[in-house]
């Protein structure tokens, strides 16, 4: 945002105009414009934002500006609603203390060990990040000294009141000494904290910044119900469509980090995970080789992914939904970055969606339900992509290796049609097994986008056809003719499918004019994309079949042939009474 100036005009000390360079940003947001000459000019300050909107530099910098680096004593004091938050903002203060050597940031909480936090504060931490009844607790041990107090920040003022702090925030800023700093911000103004603000603060200046300057608005918020054991195969699919550059997808434990980051390794995809437990240096290789493209999707826990600034990040994966409504704004804020367009997709099992309730009281926004993609999707997904590169792929020539084999197959075989060969061809290299090829994943069933129905099914062939199934009474008996080919499959199938226009009736006139069958020897027929399959309990005889074999129906050949049924390797099985949308 051009109209908030630039940071070297906000007259902050080099040390942290240099750590601002390094986190890569470049025009402070509006509430930072704003706040940062207020407080750096010694006044009080109520800011009025919503999440999103870059508060902690806001605080954070002015913060670091007014401690002594010589004083070995707390002199700021930030307190935050949640123990989450107060781990974030302690780490995005001490992001900015890189050229502050010596500067300590500590966060206390509750539900942490007492002794190191007392440890640390002993040692002389400048700056405290902290739950209010933890602070409190503190100050009544002794082990948390309020001498030096001279900054204090109240984020989030009005989840605090809403979640019982009340008293314990008053007690904490009567505490302080008298000559000092107070920055408050609270995402709304109602008369409880107006009334802080009236008894704690002194004329302090008033900044409100509207929801269009927050970072997340360039984000597409949308959510899928996926069950808890499928999210894995969601995920493999929502990957696989996605037009962004780089995803980052979010899971709550180490083990879940290893567990999805592997799956998805395993299916080809460019990806990597990282936790909290993994070492800085190799962290910063992964989150560069994320940048420059090498790595296109990494699985990581939240602390693992805090302050990752990464532009290609076009989709932000929650494989799981955020505990805090907090977490959920700083997870979505690693996209959309940098101006460009993001979108944040949230799985939720059947028994969250509550959760999502609260994340939308939180961040103001709605979320927009989407479907997981079907397999059918993913593979026409993967053909486009795959057909946009055949002009360029044919420019760097040496296919007559491939043009030859076609050629002797094609000679070899000549019952294949070529745009038969094209379509296996391309189901090959997509990846495509066909219906029944990933069974046991019953995804589709569990999203509910499968309907059972009968004769609905999918081309044999890989083609996502749906096929229509024409029940034809059975009534002629079976003639007891030598001639005819016996055995085996009852089931004909002929080249010609709805693709053509193929109507059932059609092809009982070709069968019984041509064929000189008669009415009662024609059985079921199924129409699929590029074929149907046809039953002649009776048989037919080679000649029969010379002759049909050119008979056109619908403008093509039949080319009838026995239905030998799913040929070892193909994978494929009878098309009918498949899903519509079948398993992949
Ligand atoms: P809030 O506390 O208002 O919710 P944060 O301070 O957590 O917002 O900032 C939200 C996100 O925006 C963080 O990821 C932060 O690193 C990023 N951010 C903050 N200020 C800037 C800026 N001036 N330029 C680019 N990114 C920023
Ligand atoms: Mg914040």
């Amino acid at each position: 945002m051009p109209e908030n100036g630039t940071f070297d005009e906000l007259g902050l000390p080099p040390a942290l105009e240099a750590a601002i360079a390094d986190l890569g940003f470049t025009t402070p947001s509006a509430i930072q414009a704003q706040a940062v000459p207020a407080l750096l000019s010694g006044r009080d300050i109520v800011g009025v934002a919503q999440t999103g909107t870059g508060k902690t530099a806001a605080f954070g910098l002015p913060l670091l500006a007014s401690i002594d680096m010589d004083v070995h004593a707390v002199q700021a004091i930030v307190l935050t609603p949640t123990r989450e938050l107060a781990m974030q903002v302690a780490d995005a203060i001490q992001s900015f203390a890189t050229h502050l050597p010596g500067l300590n940031v500590l966060a206390v909480y509750g539900g942490s060990p007492f002794l190191p936090q007392q440890r640390a504060l002993a040692r002389g931490a400048q700056v405290v990040v902290g739950t209010p009844g933890r602070v409190l607790d503190h100050l009544d041990r002794h082990t948390l000294k309020m001498a030096d107090v001279r900054f204090l920040v109240l984020d989030e003022a009005d989840e605090m009141l809403r979640m019982g702090f009340a008293e314990d925030v008053d007690r904490v800023l009567s505490a302080a000494p008298r000559e000092r700093q107070v920055a408050l911000f609270s995402a709304t103004m109602p008369p409880p904290i107006r009334r802080v603000a009236e008894q704690h603060l002194t004329r302090p200046v008033e900044i409100t910044v509207s929801r269009q300057a927050s970072t997340v608005t360039s984000v597409r918020q949308t959510y899928a119900v996926v069950p808890h054991r499928h999210k894995t195969g969601a995920l493999a699919r929502v990957l696989a469509v996605s037009e962004a550059d780089a995803a980052i997808v979010f899971v709550r434990t180490r083990g879940a980090a290893e567990e999805v980051g592997s799956a998805l390794i395993e299916r080809g995809i460019s990806a990597a995970y990282i936790s909290g437990d993994v070492a800085q240096t190799e962290r910063e290789k992964i989150v560069d080789r994320l940048r420059t493209g090498a790595l296109d999707v990494l699985v990581a826990t939240d602390v693992a992914a805090r302050g990752l600034d990464v532009d290609r990040i076009g989709l932000v994966v929650n494989f799981d939904v955020p505990r805090e409504p907090e977490t959920y704004v700083h997870r979505i804020g690693r996209t959309g970055r940098a101006g460009r367009e993001g979108e944040a997709l949230s799985f939720v099992t059947p028994a969250e969606q509550s959760r999502l309730r609260q994340i939308e009281r939180t961040t103001r926004q709605s979320l927009i339900q989407v479907e997981i993609p079907t397999p059918v999707e993913v593979s026409a997904h993967k053909v486009t992509g795959l057909l946009a590169r055949t002009a360029e792929r044919k420019e760097i020539g040496r296919l007559d290796l491939y043009r030859e084999a076609i050629a002797v197959h094609l000679a070899q075989n000549p019952d294949v049609d070529p745009v038969d060969l094209l379509a296996v061809l391309t189901a090959l290299a997509v990846g495509d097994e066909g219906p029944q090829a990933a069974s046991g994943d019953d995804l589709d069933d569990a999203l509910s986008r499968a309907h059972l129905s009968g004769g609905n099914g999918r081309d044999r062939d890989g083609e996502h056809a749906s096929g229509r199934s024409y029940d034809r009474p059975e009534r002629g008996e079976r003639r007891n003719n030598s001639t005819h080919i016996a055995g085996g499959s009852p089931r004909w199938r002929v080249a010609v499918g709805h693709r053509d226009g193929l109507q059932p009736g059609a092809l009982v006139g070709a069968l019984t004019g041509e064929g000189g069958l008669t009415g009662k020897d024609v059985g079921k027929i199924d129409i699929f994309g590029s074929f149907a399959l046809v039953d002649i309990p009776s048989g037919l005889t080679p000649e029969v079949i010379d002759r049909l074999a050119r008979t056109r129906v619908a403008g093509r050949p039949l080319r009838i042939r026995q239905d030998t049924g799913p040929r070892p390797g193909q994978g494929a099985s009878r098309p009918s009474h498949g899903p519509a949308r079948g398993r992949s």
